[in-house]
Protein backbone atom coordinates (compact mmCIF):
# COMPACT_ATOMS: atom_id res chain seq x y z
CA UNK A 1 0.00 0.00 0.00
CA UNK A 2 1.56 3.39 -1.16
CA UNK A 3 0.81 6.67 -0.17
CA UNK A 4 0.17 10.33 -1.66
CA UNK A 5 -0.38 13.65 -1.27
CA UNK A 6 -4.55 15.16 -1.70
CA UNK A 7 -3.21 17.91 -3.95
CA UNK A 8 -1.24 16.90 -6.76
CA UNK A 9 -1.14 13.81 -8.99
CA UNK A 10 0.27 10.92 -7.35
CA UNK A 11 4.01 10.90 -9.14
CA UNK A 12 5.38 11.00 -5.72
CA UNK A 13 4.63 7.80 -2.95
CA UNK A 14 5.34 7.17 0.25
CA UNK A 15 5.65 3.86 1.82
CA UNK A 16 3.19 4.03 5.51
CA UNK A 17 6.38 3.98 7.57
CA UNK A 18 7.46 7.61 5.71
CA UNK A 19 3.57 9.43 5.93
CA UNK A 20 4.15 8.72 9.48
CA UNK A 21 7.90 9.75 9.54
CA UNK A 22 6.51 13.44 7.86
CA UNK A 23 3.34 13.97 8.75
CA UNK A 24 2.56 16.60 6.19
CA UNK A 25 3.18 15.30 2.67
CA UNK A 26 5.36 17.96 0.08
CA UNK A 27 2.61 19.56 -1.66
CA UNK A 28 1.33 21.08 1.47
CA UNK A 29 -1.42 18.66 1.77
CA UNK A 30 -1.79 15.65 4.17
CA UNK A 31 -1.24 11.78 3.02
CA UNK A 32 -3.99 9.42 1.84
CA UNK A 33 -3.79 5.85 0.68
CA UNK A 34 -3.64 4.93 -3.29
CA UNK A 35 -6.62 2.64 -2.88
CA UNK A 36 -8.91 1.46 -0.29
CA UNK A 37 -8.59 -1.70 1.12
CA UNK A 38 -11.89 -4.11 1.47
CA UNK A 39 -13.35 -5.40 4.36
CA UNK A 40 -15.94 -8.27 3.68
CA UNK A 41 -18.68 -9.60 5.91
CA UNK A 42 -16.52 -12.86 6.19
CA UNK A 43 -14.10 -10.90 7.16
CA UNK A 44 -15.95 -9.28 9.77
CA UNK A 45 -17.37 -12.41 10.84
CA UNK A 46 -14.14 -13.80 11.86
CA UNK A 47 -13.19 -11.26 14.12
CA UNK A 48 -16.43 -11.09 16.32
CA UNK A 49 -14.39 -13.29 18.60
CA UNK A 50 -11.55 -11.65 18.59
CA UNK A 51 -9.93 -8.82 21.08
CA UNK A 52 -9.69 -5.18 20.34
CA UNK A 53 -6.62 -5.63 20.01
CA UNK A 54 -6.17 -8.19 17.64
CA UNK A 55 -9.13 -6.70 15.74
CA UNK A 56 -7.45 -3.64 15.65
CA UNK A 57 -3.98 -5.33 14.06
CA UNK A 58 -5.87 -6.63 11.31
CA UNK A 59 -7.36 -3.81 10.40
CA UNK A 60 -3.82 -1.56 10.56
CA UNK A 61 -2.44 -4.28 8.63
CA UNK A 62 -4.83 -3.53 5.27
CA UNK A 63 -3.09 -0.02 5.28
CA UNK A 64 0.46 -0.55 7.03
CA UNK A 65 1.95 -3.15 4.43
CA UNK A 66 5.35 -2.08 5.37
CA UNK A 67 5.17 -3.49 8.80
CA UNK A 68 5.28 -7.07 9.83
CA UNK A 69 1.92 -9.04 11.04
CA UNK A 70 4.25 -9.20 14.01
CA UNK A 71 5.20 -5.52 14.92
CA UNK A 72 1.65 -4.72 14.56
CA UNK A 73 0.58 -7.43 16.65
CA UNK A 74 3.35 -6.20 19.60
CA UNK A 75 2.33 -2.90 19.05
CA UNK A 76 -1.35 -3.39 19.42
CA UNK A 77 -0.76 -5.97 22.20
CA UNK A 78 0.93 -3.47 24.11
CA UNK A 79 -1.25 -0.24 23.45
CA UNK A 80 -4.66 -1.84 24.06
CA UNK A 81 -3.55 -3.53 26.97
CA UNK A 82 -5.68 -4.14 29.78
CA UNK A 83 -3.71 -2.09 32.16
CA UNK A 84 -3.65 0.78 29.99
CA UNK A 85 -7.61 0.24 28.96
CA UNK A 86 -9.39 -1.29 32.01
CA UNK A 87 -12.54 -3.61 30.56
CA UNK A 88 -11.76 -3.52 27.03
CA UNK A 89 -10.95 -0.57 24.51
CA UNK A 90 -13.80 0.47 23.31
CA UNK A 91 -16.91 -0.66 24.72
CA UNK A 92 -20.46 -0.07 23.67
CA UNK A 93 -23.07 0.45 25.69
CA UNK A 94 -26.89 0.61 24.99
CA UNK A 95 -28.41 3.60 25.82
CA UNK A 96 -32.08 2.96 24.50
CA UNK A 97 -33.37 0.54 21.76
CA UNK A 98 -32.12 2.31 18.70
CA UNK A 99 -29.32 4.36 20.44
CA UNK A 100 -26.02 2.64 21.30
CA UNK A 101 -22.79 4.79 23.13
CA UNK A 102 -19.73 3.88 21.68
CA UNK A 103 -17.33 5.19 24.31
CA UNK A 104 -13.66 5.71 23.43
CA UNK A 105 -12.76 7.16 26.95
CA UNK A 106 -11.01 3.87 28.89
CA UNK A 107 -7.50 4.82 28.21
CA UNK A 108 -4.79 6.18 30.16
CA UNK A 109 -5.89 10.27 30.26
CA UNK A 110 -10.06 9.53 29.79
CA UNK A 111 -10.52 10.76 26.49
CA UNK A 112 -10.67 9.64 22.77
CA UNK A 113 -7.07 10.61 21.52
CA UNK A 114 -6.14 7.92 23.44
CA UNK A 115 -7.44 5.56 21.23
CA UNK A 116 -4.35 6.64 18.41
CA UNK A 117 -2.14 7.96 20.41
CA UNK A 118 -1.26 4.73 22.16
CA UNK A 119 -0.48 3.36 19.10
CA UNK A 120 0.96 6.24 16.84
CA UNK A 121 4.09 6.42 19.27
CA UNK A 122 4.85 2.96 18.94
CA UNK A 123 4.14 2.98 14.94
CA UNK A 124 6.52 6.12 14.55
CA UNK A 125 9.52 4.62 16.11
CA UNK A 126 9.47 1.63 14.11
CA UNK A 127 9.04 4.03 10.84
CA UNK A 128 12.27 5.89 12.40
CA UNK A 129 14.02 2.28 11.88
CA UNK A 130 12.43 0.98 8.80
CA UNK A 131 13.69 4.58 7.10
CA UNK A 132 17.11 4.16 8.50
CA UNK A 133 16.72 7.39 10.49
CA UNK A 134 19.56 7.70 13.07
CA UNK A 135 18.56 10.55 15.13
CA UNK A 136 16.03 11.08 18.01
CA UNK A 137 12.32 12.51 17.16
CA UNK A 138 11.23 15.41 19.13
CA UNK A 139 7.71 15.29 19.17
CA UNK A 140 6.34 19.08 19.93
CA UNK A 141 3.33 19.43 21.22
CA UNK A 142 0.75 23.01 21.82
CA UNK A 143 -1.92 21.96 23.73
CA UNK A 144 -5.50 23.59 24.69
CA UNK A 145 -5.77 20.24 26.98
CA UNK A 146 -6.49 17.22 25.85
CA UNK A 147 -4.35 16.68 23.22
CA UNK A 148 -0.97 17.40 25.33
CA UNK A 149 -1.75 14.86 28.34
CA UNK A 150 -2.61 12.17 25.68
CA UNK A 151 0.46 12.62 23.52
CA UNK A 152 2.90 12.79 26.60
CA UNK A 153 1.14 9.50 27.99
CA UNK A 154 1.14 8.01 24.80
CA UNK A 155 5.32 8.87 23.78
CA UNK A 156 6.45 8.93 27.50
CA UNK A 157 9.73 6.07 27.03
CA UNK A 158 9.26 4.92 23.45
CA UNK A 159 12.41 4.61 21.63
CA UNK A 160 13.84 7.14 19.58
CA UNK A 161 11.74 9.71 20.74
CA UNK A 162 11.07 13.02 23.64
CA UNK A 163 8.32 14.82 24.05
CA UNK A 164 8.26 18.26 24.61
CA UNK A 165 4.58 19.92 25.53
CA UNK A 166 3.46 23.74 25.79
CA UNK A 167 0.14 25.01 27.10
CA UNK A 168 -1.09 28.19 28.00
CA UNK A 169 -0.97 28.87 31.93
CA UNK A 170 -4.25 29.85 32.20
CA UNK A 171 -6.16 28.31 29.12
CA UNK A 172 -6.44 25.02 30.52
CA UNK A 173 -8.62 23.49 33.54
CA UNK A 174 -6.90 22.20 36.42
CA UNK A 175 -7.33 18.83 36.23
CA UNK A 176 -5.90 18.98 32.78
CA UNK A 177 -2.93 21.49 34.16
CA UNK A 178 -2.63 18.83 37.04
CA UNK A 179 -2.49 15.99 34.69
CA UNK A 180 0.47 17.29 32.65
CA UNK A 181 2.65 18.67 35.64
CA UNK A 182 2.65 15.42 36.97
CA UNK A 183 3.36 13.63 33.88
CA UNK A 184 6.04 10.76 34.44
CA UNK A 185 8.31 9.25 31.95
CA UNK A 186 12.62 9.88 31.18
CA UNK A 187 11.83 11.55 27.71
CA UNK A 188 9.60 14.08 28.53
CA UNK A 189 9.26 17.79 28.71
CA UNK A 190 6.42 20.09 30.13
CA UNK A 191 5.57 23.81 30.63
CA UNK A 192 3.38 26.48 30.11
CA UNK A 193 3.55 29.77 28.20
CA UNK A 194 2.46 33.06 29.67
CA UNK A 195 -0.65 33.95 26.71
CA UNK A 196 -3.40 32.01 25.27
CA UNK A 197 -3.17 28.81 23.08
CA UNK A 198 -2.62 31.06 19.86
CA UNK A 199 0.29 31.94 21.35
CA UNK A 200 1.81 28.71 22.42
CA UNK A 201 0.73 27.31 19.16
CA UNK A 202 2.16 30.12 16.81
CA UNK A 203 5.46 29.22 19.05
CA UNK A 204 5.74 26.07 18.04
CA UNK A 205 4.96 27.04 14.30
CA UNK A 206 7.75 29.35 14.53
CA UNK A 207 9.91 26.41 15.72
CA UNK A 208 9.01 24.22 13.12
CA UNK A 209 9.81 26.88 10.91
CA UNK A 210 13.13 28.62 11.95
CA UNK A 211 16.12 26.64 10.20
CA UNK A 212 18.44 28.33 12.88
CA UNK A 213 16.89 25.87 15.90
CA UNK A 214 16.64 23.06 13.61
CA UNK A 215 20.11 23.28 12.67
CA UNK A 216 21.10 23.72 16.17
CA UNK A 217 18.98 20.45 17.13
CA UNK A 218 20.82 18.64 14.04
CA UNK A 219 23.88 18.91 15.92
CA UNK A 220 22.38 17.32 18.25
CA UNK A 221 21.28 14.58 16.79
CA UNK A 222 17.42 15.61 16.76
CA UNK A 223 14.47 15.94 14.54
CA UNK A 224 11.27 17.59 14.81
CA UNK A 225 8.08 15.72 14.43
CA UNK A 226 4.40 16.99 15.29
CA UNK A 227 1.78 14.17 16.61
CA UNK A 228 -1.06 16.23 15.51
CA UNK A 229 -4.47 14.93 13.87
CA UNK A 230 -3.63 14.94 10.23
CA UNK A 231 -1.07 12.18 10.70
CA UNK A 232 -1.70 9.24 8.88
CA UNK A 233 -0.38 7.52 12.06
CA UNK A 234 -3.49 9.28 13.94
CA UNK A 235 -6.45 8.63 11.75
CA UNK A 236 -5.94 4.83 10.80
CA UNK A 237 -6.09 3.37 14.09
CA UNK A 238 -9.31 5.46 14.46
CA UNK A 239 -11.30 3.46 11.61
CA UNK A 240 -10.52 0.39 14.25
CA UNK A 241 -13.09 1.20 16.71
CA UNK A 242 -15.86 1.68 14.26
CA UNK A 243 -15.42 -2.29 12.84
CA UNK A 244 -14.74 -3.27 16.58
CA UNK A 245 -17.94 -1.63 17.79
CA UNK A 246 -20.33 -3.00 14.70
CA UNK A 247 -18.61 -6.82 15.95
CA UNK A 248 -19.76 -6.12 18.99
CA UNK A 249 -23.09 -4.62 18.37
CA UNK A 250 -23.54 -7.80 16.44
CA UNK A 251 -22.04 -10.46 19.28
CA UNK A 252 -24.51 -9.05 21.56
CA UNK A 253 -27.31 -9.08 19.11
CA UNK A 254 -28.12 -5.44 18.31
CA UNK A 255 -27.65 -5.80 15.17
CA UNK A 256 -27.18 -8.39 12.63
CA UNK A 257 -24.21 -9.12 10.55
CA UNK A 258 -24.76 -6.91 7.29
CA UNK A 259 -27.65 -5.18 8.70
CA UNK A 260 -26.92 -1.30 8.22
CA UNK A 261 -26.49 0.91 11.11
CA UNK A 262 -25.55 4.85 11.20
CA UNK A 263 -23.15 6.76 13.20
CA UNK A 264 -23.20 10.25 14.97
CA UNK A 265 -19.91 11.68 16.07
CA UNK A 266 -19.19 14.73 17.57
CA UNK A 267 -16.30 16.78 15.50
CA UNK A 268 -13.85 19.49 15.43
CA UNK A 269 -11.16 18.52 13.33
CA UNK A 270 -12.99 16.03 11.07
CA UNK A 271 -10.75 13.18 12.09
CA UNK A 272 -12.68 10.88 13.89
CA UNK A 273 -15.45 10.90 11.76
CA UNK A 274 -13.68 10.40 8.56
CA UNK A 275 -12.50 7.29 10.35
CA UNK A 276 -15.97 6.36 10.42
CA UNK A 277 -16.32 7.34 6.85
CA UNK A 278 -13.04 4.99 5.62
CA UNK A 279 -14.42 1.90 7.09
CA UNK A 280 -17.62 2.55 5.32
CA UNK A 281 -15.69 2.78 2.20
CA UNK A 282 -13.71 -0.27 2.97
CA UNK A 283 -17.64 -2.61 3.31
CA UNK A 284 -18.69 -1.70 7.28
CA UNK A 285 -22.48 -1.35 6.86
CA UNK A 286 -22.90 1.66 7.60
CA UNK A 287 -25.59 4.22 5.74
CA UNK A 288 -25.18 7.66 7.04
CA UNK A 289 -22.85 9.27 9.02
CA UNK A 290 -24.21 12.53 11.16
CA UNK A 291 -21.83 15.13 12.08
CA UNK A 292 -22.11 16.83 15.59
CA UNK A 293 -20.96 20.57 15.83
CA UNK A 294 -21.29 22.72 18.58
CA UNK A 295 -22.09 26.54 18.32
CA UNK A 296 -18.99 26.84 16.11
CA UNK A 297 -20.98 25.11 13.64
CA UNK A 298 -18.89 25.76 10.11
CA UNK A 299 -19.21 22.31 9.49
CA UNK A 300 -23.39 22.12 10.10
CA UNK A 301 -23.53 24.74 6.94
CA UNK A 302 -21.26 23.24 4.94
CA UNK A 303 -22.72 20.12 5.07
CA UNK A 304 -26.31 21.69 4.57
CA UNK A 305 -25.41 24.61 1.88
CA UNK A 306 -21.79 23.32 0.35
CA UNK A 307 -20.27 26.47 1.76
CA UNK A 308 -17.43 25.82 3.58
CA UNK A 309 -16.84 29.33 5.27
CA UNK A 310 -14.24 29.96 8.33
CA UNK A 311 -15.13 33.87 8.52
CA UNK A 312 -17.14 33.96 11.46
CA UNK A 313 -17.32 34.32 15.26
CA UNK A 314 -14.78 32.30 17.12
CA UNK A 315 -17.06 30.89 19.84
CA UNK A 316 -15.68 29.29 23.38
CA UNK A 317 -17.81 26.43 24.69
CA UNK A 318 -18.37 23.61 27.28
CA UNK A 319 -17.14 21.43 24.20
CA UNK A 320 -13.43 22.68 23.62
CA UNK A 321 -11.95 20.36 21.84
CA UNK A 322 -14.69 21.10 18.76
CA UNK A 323 -14.28 24.75 19.04
CA UNK A 324 -12.34 24.68 15.46
CA UNK A 325 -12.96 26.87 12.49
CA UNK A 326 -10.86 24.93 10.11
CA UNK A 327 -11.46 21.19 9.81
CA UNK A 328 -8.65 19.96 8.28
CA UNK A 329 -8.93 16.33 7.80
CA UNK A 330 -12.05 17.66 5.48
CA UNK A 331 -9.70 17.94 3.12
CA UNK A 332 -9.64 14.06 2.88
CA UNK A 333 -12.56 13.70 1.99
CA UNK A 334 -12.55 16.60 -0.52
CA UNK A 335 -10.32 14.38 -2.37
CA UNK A 336 -11.47 10.96 -2.07
CA UNK A 337 -14.58 12.20 -3.70
CA UNK A 338 -13.43 15.12 -6.00
CA UNK A 339 -9.68 14.06 -6.62
CA UNK A 340 -6.51 16.04 -6.32
CA UNK A 341 -7.06 19.26 -8.16
CA UNK A 342 -10.37 20.19 -7.23
CA UNK A 343 -8.48 19.91 -3.39
CA UNK A 344 -6.00 22.14 -4.26
CA UNK A 345 -8.39 24.60 -5.52
CA UNK A 346 -10.93 24.66 -2.94
CA UNK A 347 -7.74 24.55 0.08
CA UNK A 348 -6.32 27.14 -2.39
CA UNK A 349 -9.45 29.21 -2.07
CA UNK A 350 -9.33 28.42 1.75
CA UNK A 351 -6.16 29.81 2.21
CA UNK A 352 -7.03 32.91 0.29
CA UNK A 353 -10.52 34.00 1.12
CA UNK A 354 -11.51 31.85 4.06
CA UNK A 355 -14.13 30.02 2.35
CA UNK A 356 -15.00 27.75 -0.72
CA UNK A 357 -18.09 26.60 -2.03
CA UNK A 358 -19.21 23.07 -3.64
CA UNK A 359 -21.23 23.20 -6.72
CA UNK A 360 -24.74 20.98 -6.18
CA UNK A 361 -23.38 18.02 -8.07
CA UNK A 362 -20.79 17.92 -5.79
CA UNK A 363 -22.98 18.89 -2.38
CA UNK A 364 -25.27 15.92 -3.36
CA UNK A 365 -22.51 13.55 -3.07
CA UNK A 366 -21.31 14.84 0.12
CA UNK A 367 -25.05 14.51 1.15
CA UNK A 368 -25.37 10.46 0.10
CA UNK A 369 -23.37 10.13 2.93
CA UNK A 370 -23.04 12.97 5.62
CA UNK A 371 -25.70 15.22 7.53
CA UNK A 372 -24.81 17.67 9.87
CA UNK A 373 -26.37 18.87 13.01
CA UNK A 374 -25.60 21.22 15.40
CA UNK A 375 -26.29 21.36 19.31
CA UNK A 376 -25.72 25.10 20.86
CA UNK A 377 -24.70 25.70 24.74
CA UNK A 378 -28.53 25.55 26.36
CA UNK A 379 -29.08 22.35 24.20
CA UNK A 380 -26.12 20.96 25.55
CA UNK A 381 -26.72 21.35 28.99
CA UNK A 382 -30.40 20.14 27.82
CA UNK A 383 -29.28 17.11 26.86
CA UNK A 384 -26.95 16.50 29.61
CA UNK A 385 -29.95 16.41 31.90
CA UNK A 386 -32.02 14.53 30.01
CA UNK A 387 -29.35 11.72 29.36
CA UNK A 388 -28.64 11.27 33.08
CA UNK A 389 -32.67 12.35 34.06
CA UNK A 390 -34.00 9.40 31.37
CA UNK A 391 -31.06 7.05 30.68
CA UNK A 392 -28.87 7.58 34.09
CA UNK A 393 -26.23 7.70 31.46
CA UNK A 394 -23.74 10.74 32.54
CA UNK A 395 -22.33 12.29 29.33
CA UNK A 396 -19.76 14.76 29.05
CA UNK A 397 -20.13 17.86 27.15
CA UNK A 398 -18.45 16.67 23.44
CA UNK A 399 -20.79 13.76 23.81
CA UNK A 400 -23.96 15.61 24.64
CA UNK A 401 -23.48 18.14 21.43
CA UNK A 402 -23.61 14.22 19.36
CA UNK A 403 -26.77 12.88 21.52
CA UNK A 404 -28.15 16.52 20.71
CA UNK A 405 -27.33 15.96 17.17
CA UNK A 406 -28.67 12.28 17.13
CA UNK A 407 -32.05 12.96 18.56
CA UNK A 408 -32.90 16.08 16.08
CA UNK A 409 -31.41 13.58 13.34
CA UNK A 410 -33.83 10.42 14.65
CA UNK A 411 -36.87 12.95 14.93
CA UNK A 412 -36.34 14.07 11.44
CA UNK A 413 -35.72 10.76 10.00
CA UNK A 414 -37.19 8.56 12.47
CA UNK A 415 -34.95 5.73 14.00
CA UNK A 416 -35.09 3.44 11.08
CA UNK A 417 -31.64 2.42 11.68
CA UNK A 418 -29.41 1.49 14.77
CA UNK A 419 -27.67 4.78 15.65
CA UNK A 420 -24.00 4.41 17.45
CA UNK A 421 -22.96 7.55 19.45
CA UNK A 422 -19.37 8.23 19.58
CA UNK A 423 -18.77 9.23 23.47
CA UNK A 424 -15.36 11.06 23.36
CA UNK A 425 -14.65 11.89 27.02
CA UNK A 426 -15.16 11.04 30.61
CA UNK A 427 -17.67 13.47 32.00
CA UNK A 428 -14.97 13.95 34.76
CA UNK A 429 -12.51 15.51 32.44
CA UNK A 430 -15.45 18.21 32.32
CA UNK A 431 -17.03 17.62 35.37
CA UNK A 432 -17.36 21.58 36.42
CA UNK A 433 -19.32 22.13 33.69
CA UNK A 434 -21.13 18.37 33.80
CA UNK A 435 -21.78 19.60 37.60
CA UNK A 436 -23.15 22.75 37.11
CA UNK A 437 -25.16 21.32 34.22
CA UNK A 438 -27.40 18.63 36.06
CA UNK A 439 -27.94 20.75 39.59
CA UNK A 440 -27.77 24.04 38.94
CA UNK A 441 -24.95 24.72 41.42
CA UNK A 442 -21.53 25.96 40.78
CA UNK A 443 -18.61 24.13 42.30
CA UNK A 444 -15.63 26.19 44.01
CA UNK A 445 -13.13 24.51 41.81
CA UNK A 446 -12.19 21.88 38.80
CA UNK A 447 -10.85 19.30 42.02
CA UNK A 448 -13.84 19.65 43.88
CA UNK A 449 -16.58 19.08 41.03
CA UNK A 450 -14.87 15.74 40.52
CA UNK A 451 -15.84 14.68 44.10
CA UNK A 452 -19.13 16.61 44.31
CA UNK A 453 -19.96 14.81 40.54
CA UNK A 454 -19.31 11.28 41.85
CA UNK A 455 -21.02 11.86 45.22
CA UNK A 456 -24.19 13.49 43.49
CA UNK A 457 -24.67 10.72 41.21
CA UNK A 458 -22.41 7.60 41.79
CA UNK A 459 -20.49 7.22 38.76
CA UNK A 460 -17.31 6.34 39.27
CA UNK A 461 -14.41 8.56 38.85
CA UNK A 462 -12.24 6.75 36.17
CA UNK A 463 -8.41 5.33 37.61
CA UNK A 464 -6.48 8.19 35.85
CA UNK A 465 -8.22 11.34 37.11
CA UNK A 466 -8.81 10.02 40.48
CA UNK A 467 -6.01 10.59 43.28
CA UNK A 468 -4.90 13.39 41.32
CA UNK A 469 -3.99 15.97 43.66
CA UNK A 470 -1.84 13.34 45.74
CA UNK A 471 0.67 13.12 42.58
CA UNK A 472 4.06 14.47 42.47
CA UNK A 473 4.59 17.56 40.56
CA UNK A 474 7.73 17.35 38.09
CA UNK A 475 7.24 20.43 35.74
CA UNK A 476 6.04 23.84 37.35
CA UNK A 477 7.86 26.06 34.75
CA UNK A 478 6.15 29.10 33.25
CA UNK A 479 8.22 31.13 30.56
CA UNK A 480 7.01 33.83 27.75
CA UNK A 481 6.35 32.35 24.44
CA UNK A 482 10.21 33.76 22.96
CA UNK A 483 11.73 31.27 25.50
CA UNK A 484 10.33 28.50 23.54
CA UNK A 485 13.56 28.06 21.37
CA UNK A 486 16.09 28.14 24.33
CA UNK A 487 13.60 25.55 26.05
CA UNK A 488 13.36 23.17 23.31
CA UNK A 489 16.97 23.20 22.58
CA UNK A 490 17.88 22.57 26.26
CA UNK A 491 15.97 20.29 26.50
CA UNK A 492 16.85 18.57 23.04
CA UNK A 493 20.85 18.31 24.84
CA UNK A 494 19.58 17.02 27.82
CA UNK A 495 21.30 13.60 28.14
CA UNK A 496 19.13 11.13 30.36
C1 LIG B 1 -10.58 15.87 19.72
C2 LIG B 1 -11.93 15.69 20.30
C3 LIG B 1 -13.11 15.74 19.50
C4 LIG B 1 -13.08 16.08 18.03
O1 LIG B 1 -12.54 15.06 17.23
P1 LIG B 1 -12.06 15.36 15.74
O2 LIG B 1 -11.37 14.14 15.29
O3 LIG B 1 -11.12 16.56 15.86
O4 LIG B 1 -13.25 15.70 14.93
C5 LIG B 1 -14.33 15.50 20.12
N1 LIG B 1 -14.42 15.25 21.45
C6 LIG B 1 -13.32 15.21 22.24
C7 LIG B 1 -13.48 14.96 23.70
C8 LIG B 1 -12.05 15.42 21.71
O5 LIG B 1 -10.96 15.38 22.50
Amino acid sequence: MVYTGTRTPSTHTVSAAEAIKEGLSPDGGLYMPMELPILTLAEIEVLLTKSYAARAAYILGKYLTDYSTEELREDCSGAYAEARFPGGAAPVRRLDDETYMLELWHGPTAAFKDMALQIMPRLLSRALVKTGEKRTALILVATSGDTGKAALEGYRDIPGTKIQVFYPVDGVSEVQKLQMMTQEGKNVSVAAIRGNFDDAQSGVKRIFADEDTKSALNEHGVFLSSANSINWGRLAPQIVYYVSAYCDMVRNGAIQLGELMDVCVPTGNFGNIFAAYLAKRMGLPIDRLICASNTNNVLTEFLTTGVYDRNRTFHTTMSPSMDILISSNLERLLYLLFGHERTASCMRSLAETGRYELTPAELAAVQRTFVGYCTDEDGTRKTLCETWEDRHYLADPHTAVALGAARQYQRDHGAKRKLLVASTASPYKFAYDVYRSLFDETPSDGLAALTMLTEKTGVAIPAPLGHIAERTVRFTGVIDADEMPAEVLRFASDVD
